[in-house]
């Protein structure tokens, strides 16, 4: 038998933890602040005589979760109750006597401990004394040991678990502190394992204290029973309070991360999930106690909606939550809550908290009291005109040197291609300080000039904005690219037709401009081509540009070239384009094809002329398939793609041919 002042080691497993940790909490009285002090001492301290013990169990309303009504002490068929409780009280004084005596030479499957103990003679030597009581083989099941052995929990997928289940005394005993640890969350059983096991003490001293207390005043139900998340969520608040008042563990260990065992020990649901409570989530409801807002996130947790989508789900899955915004008579949380919640659980920079701030202010310039309630509505910004208003409002903002691209992408973070997209979350930052202008505020100024945000997605936009823009103010000037570009930008007249005129021209000297060059920035997932958010972005970069200088350029994007042309209709056109170039040469080619193209002088009749043989066995295509060509797989007529793949095709066919006698020359 072990020393009663050796240390009893955690184990490992949660079931067993826990139940050492409400045994702690109750040892507190005998002056035990620490876990790892905890000794076999503390644990026969604490049983006393075990009535006390058998007497909360019998009443907590967890226990027949936690043991099945199976278990010795809730077994119907013994009778009278009485007998039960005797009976209960004699095995775990048995097993409290067993820890270190162990003599079964098979391990622990919960501490590892090299010797376990055969429950059956233990049972029959501590029940010789209880009259009434049948004896009986026992074995280790789910009324003695949370899961022990269930059907469809991962311990009887394992071949090791087909072996009966070798407990030592130790975890058998501790497990029955369990039911003053218990919380439920979304209605299952919830026990906590944590990277820091000093905040994981707190976490279940707390919740053992207040079971404790409720038990006292008669309360039995389990705590948390019809709260869904709410109860872990606001155990973790006043956790977090206490500690900051008792100036203990002041900062959250780095990375701690909570994990919640979710399970069900009862009939043939016997189920167990594992949840991460991530290290945001801790260090956001930390900071929200450091920063003096207990009691606002407090009041947002009493207050939630039952279909609201639980603010505990959105921390643990970094979502963002409904009440943080303005909502009919709601005005939304504190700038100081909503900048605390969008940085640490959300991830975003503070810039685009500022920047949503500055552009909600610059909107609300100017305008009389029925149009500001008019743009704080719930719907605004599914308003385009409203979408517009700010986008104009940004560019004013680029224009002045107050704002750029890369901030403009942190508040509107893109989405992946192809095709490119923002997300709506930039709108909501809006909505919400369009509600705060006054009352929001920010510890330094915004800097448009800091360090850019790096990402492909951004280098692929800056890519085809130097390309054309460099292009454009090289052929029209600086003045004839504000009025004859950006002024009809801001106008919204220019759209898809004008910037495949871009890559059409841009094709015959430029690399990176081929169809599927094309798709990749304009065409969604579904194939549709968006080029609204893209032209805005490339707007907004040509601003900043013809404001600060443009910075060096970066490289074509990495995606293959591919012409959209089916195989046959590719390896015609290529036969074609290289006999005119060997009769008339490249210069001809330029001149009176790709010109004539561009200027709509010629188009589909001079590649069909060119591309479909007259007669048949001639090379070319035949009739049929050029039909087939110009219509889609559903018979849809796609002559304007189909134009503009040829012509992209022949574009790139010159450059390639330009850059070949150019080698040619040097070499
Ligand atoms: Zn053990």
């Amino acid at each position: 038998v072990s020393s009663g002042t050796a240390p009893v080691q955690l184990t490992g497993n949660p079931f067993v933890d826990t139940g050492l940790a409400a045994a702690a909490a109750l040892a507190e009285g005998a002056g035990l602040y620490d876990i790892h002090d905890l000794t076999l001492d503390h644990l026969r301290q604490v049983f006393g005589d075990g009535s006390e013990l058998v007497s909360r169990n019998k009443r907590l309303k967890s226990f027949t979760m936690l043991f099945t009504s199976n278990s010795l002490l809730k077994n119907p068929a013994i009778k009278p109750t009485v007998t039960r409780e005797k009976a209960y009280l004699a095995v775990l004084a048995k097993l409290l006597d067993s820890v270190g005596g162990e003599t079964v030479a098979e391990r622990c499957n919960s501490c590892g401990n090299p010797r376990t103990i055969d429950l059956s003679p233990l049972c029959s030597d501590a029940l010789a004394g209880v009259v009434g009581i049948k004896d009986q083989p026992r074995a280790v099941g789910r009324d003695w040991f949370p899961l022990a052995g269930s059907l469809g929990s991962d311990a009887q997928a394992l071949p090791s678990a087909t072996q009966p289940v070798s407990l030592c005394a130790k975890c058998l005993f501790a497990v029955h502190f369990l039911p003053l640890a218990m919380i439920l969350f979304e209605g299952r059983l919830a026990v906590f394992q944590c990277t820091s096991v000093e905040f994981w003490y707190e976490l279940v001293r707390d919740i053992a204290n207040e079971v404790i207390a409720r038990v006292q005043a008669g309360t039995v139900e389990t705590l948390g029973s019809k709260e869904g998340t709410r109860a872990v969520s606001r155990r973790l608040l006043s956790l977090f309070d206490r500690l900051q008042k008792q100036k203990k563990l002041m900062s959250l260990p780095p990375s701690t991360r909570l994990d919640v065992w979710l399970f069900t020990n009862s009939g043939a649901s016997a189920d167990c999930q594992l949840e991460t409570i991530p290290n945001t989530a801790l260090t956001f409801l930390s900071e929200a106690v450091r920063s003096g807002l207990t009691h606002e996130v407090d009041h947002l947790l009493q207050s939630e909606g039952r279909r609201e989508y639980p603010f505990m789900r959105c921390i643990i899955e970094a979502r963002d939550y409904g009440s943080l915004y303005p909502r009919q008579k709601w005005n939304g949380v504190s700038p100081k809550l909503f900048s605390l919640y969008q940085t640490i659980v959300l991830g975003r920079t503070p810039r685009a908290l500022q920047a949503a701030h500055l552009l909600a202010g610059k909107m609300e310039s100017g305008l009389g009291p029925g149009e500001r309630a008019r743009l704080r509505r719930e719907e605004s910004f599914q308003d385009r005109g409203n979408r517009s208003r700010a986008q104009q409002c940004l560019s004013d903002l680029v224009a002045q040197g107050n704002f750029n691209h890369s901030i403009y992408l942190e508040m509107f973070p893109p989405e992946d291609g192809p095709g490119v997209l923002v997300g709506y979350d930039g709108w909501n930052l809006l909505r919400f300080y369009l509600h705060h202008i006054d009352d929001a505020a920010f510890a330094t100024p915004m800097e448009a000039d800091s360090s850019d945000v790096q990402s492909a997605r951004i280098d692929e936009i800056r890519f085809y904005a130097a390309v054309i823009y460099e292009d454009l103010v090289g052929n029209l000037g600086v003045s004839g690219f504000r009025s004859a570009v950006l002024a009809r930008m801001s106008r919204g007249r220019l759209g898809s037709a004008w910037l495949r005129q871009q890559f059409l021209r841009l094709a015959e000297t430029n690399e990176g401009f081929s169809w599927n060059h094309w798709q990749q920035l304009c065409c969604l997932r579904d194939g549709r081509t968006f080029v609204g958010e893209l032209l805005f972005q490339l707007r907004l970069l040509w601003i900043q540009w013809l404001h600060v200088g443009h910075p060096q350029t970066v490289s074509a994007p990495p995606w293959v070239p591919a012409s959209g042309l089916p195989q046959a209709m590719e390896s015609t056109l290529r036969e074609e384009l290289q006999r005119y170039c060997e009769g008339r040469g490249l210069a001809r080619l330029h001149r009176d094809v790709l010109v004539r193209l561009r200027q709509r002088a010629i188009g589909l009749d001079w590649f069909s002329r060119r591309l479909v043989a007259e007669v048949a066995d001639a090379r070319g295509l035949t009739d049929t398939e050029w039909e087939d060509f110009l219509n889609d797989d559903e018979g849809s007529p796609i002559l304007g793609d189909r134009l503009f793949q040829l012509h992209l095709y022949s574009a790139n066919f010159y450059r390639a041919g330009l850059t070949e006698s150019q080698q040619e020359a040097v070499s």
